[in-house]
């Protein structure tokens, strides 16, 4: 099934200057880049995004880490494109992502692990909206 989620280059990921090994990444697969812009965020803008993790201990933390610096998001579509992106993603923890996995090669922290992407696609209508408008994704 043809499906769209949100990916994005968290702060650490651009300042590393691996932007464009991670949209290789995703090229080589054979997943279409729908919509692409570079923001940076506020606090309180990575706050309505993380919102679903308000009540983690590392809340703040994160959301002080993606207001950093300037972010990549992305609208990835293809087959089963949520699942195949958390799946060249890897684990959260860069210490468990399988090996060649974008966290696993260029994570340097289980927080600044260098790329995002929607678990769900409740998660993915709710990230894709929050970023892009209909006029920003092309057909
Ligand atoms: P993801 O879906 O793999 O990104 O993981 P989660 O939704 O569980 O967490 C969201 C983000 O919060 C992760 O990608 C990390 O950047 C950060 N994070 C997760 N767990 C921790 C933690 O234990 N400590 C800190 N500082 N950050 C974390």
């Amino acid at each position: 099934m043809t499906e769209r989620t949100l990916s994005i280059i968290k702060p650490d990921g651009v300042a590393r200057g691996v932007m464009g090994e991670v949209i290789r990444r995703f090229e080589s697969e054979g997943i279409r880049i729908a919509a692409m812009k570079m923001i940076h965020m506020t606090q309180a803008q990575a706050e309505g995004f993380y919102a679903v993790h308000k009540e983690r201990p590392f809340f703040g933390s994160l959301t002080e880490f993606m207001s950093s610096g300037p972010c990549v998001v992305m609208i990835l579509e293809g087959e089963n494109v949520i699942a195949k992106n958390r799946e060249l993603m890897g684990a959260t923890n860069f210490k468990e992502a399988a090996p060649g996995t974008i966290r696993a090669d260029f994570a340097t922290d289980i927080e600044k692990n260098v790329v995002h992407g929607s678990d769900a696609p409740e998660t993915a209508a709710f990230e894709m909206g929050y970023f892009f408008n209909n006029f920003e994704i092309v057909g």
